[in-house]
Formats: C-alpha cells, sequence, structure tokens
C-alpha cells in the first residue's frame, strides 16, 4: 500500500490531449480528456505496471516553461538561411525565441523552429511557426500545423 503519492498535474492542450506518465514505471500514456473541458478534474490512473495513483487536468492551455535550449529558425525575412536563436519558454501553444543580434522579424511571419529537448533521450523537434509578437530580443511563435510531438513535449513539459 502506498502512501502519500503527490497529486501530480497533467497538461491539457487546446485540443483535449493530455499524456499520463506514471510515477512508478514512467509509462507514458496519451489520453483524450474532451469530456472534463474546463472543469476541475482528478483521475484516478491505474497503470499497467499494476501502480494507482491520482493525476489533475490542468486545462490552462499556455502553460509555459521556462528553458535555456538552443535552436535554429529560418522565417520568411531569412530567405532560407537558418538562424540560431535560444528557447526561453515552451508551451503546448508555442515557442519564446531569443535573438542576440539584430533582426528584421514581423508578426504573421512563418517559418520553422528546430532544437533539442535536456531530457534525458534529447529529443529533437521540429514545428512550423508563426510570429505572434515581435520585440527587439525576442520573437514569440504559435506552433502551426500538425503538432507530432505531444507526446514528447508532454513528458518534458510535466518534469
Ligand atoms: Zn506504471
Amino acid at each position: 500500500m502506498k502512501t502519500n503519492t503527490p497529486l501530480r498535474r497533467s497538461f491539457v492542450s487546446s485540443d483535449d490531449q493530455t499524456v499520463i506518465v506514471c510515477p512508478n514505471c514512467k509509462f507514458v500514456k496519451p489520453l483524450s480528456v474532451s469530456q472534463f473541458r474546463d472543469r476541475k478534474h482528478i483521475l484516478q490512473i491505474k497503470c499497467k505496471c499494476g501502480h494507482t495513483f491520482k493525476v489533475q487536468l490542468e486545462f490552462r492551455r499556455y502553460i509555459r516553461k521556462k528553458v535555456d535550449l538552443e535552436g535554429e529558425c529560418d522565417l520568411d525575412s531569412t530567405k532560407g538561411e537558418k538562424w540560431k536563436v535560444t528557447l526561453v519558454d515552451i508551451s503546448f501553444g508555442g515557442v519564446c525565441l531569443e535573438l542576440d543580434i539584430p533582426h528584421n522579424f514581423k508578426v504573421g511571419e512563418e517559418g520553422t523552429v528546430r532544437f533539442v529537448l535536456n531530457d534525458q533521450k534529447q529529443t529533437a523537434l521540429n514545428s512550423t511557426i508563426i510570429i505572434k509578437s515581435v520585440t527587439s530580443k525576442q520573437i514569440r511563435c504559435q506552433f502551426t500545423g500538425e503538432n507530432t510531438f505531444q507526446k514528447d513535449l508532454g513528458f518534458y513539459l510535466q518534469s
């Protein structure tokens, strides 16, 4: 009988998908939770390893994790050139990129970003993006297109 298992939070993305990570065996289980949308909800999960634990669904969709990751992007105005960037935060919805050189990026530009998570597997991710806001040092981008890295990113955001 396990006691004092801390309540784990599980972030739900805008398409009502989440990933549950078993605290015992680290098994990752994708889950659709649309029936619980916008309600505080605690799920009792029984993992295939036999471990039972509780997960609180977290529907705030723009939870951001502060990071310091190397990446590269190309956008409309870089004309195929890849720019080195630093990722300063990341969420299911997008990333904030920091540049240490002058740029002329504009809101609405589209492109791609590539980066490697500092997780155990050194997961390499890439996504198409669109710029949502710009400052002299930072551009905030939203992921576009098919989000094929939900599982890897979900695990990372919860670690
Ligand atoms: Zn398990």
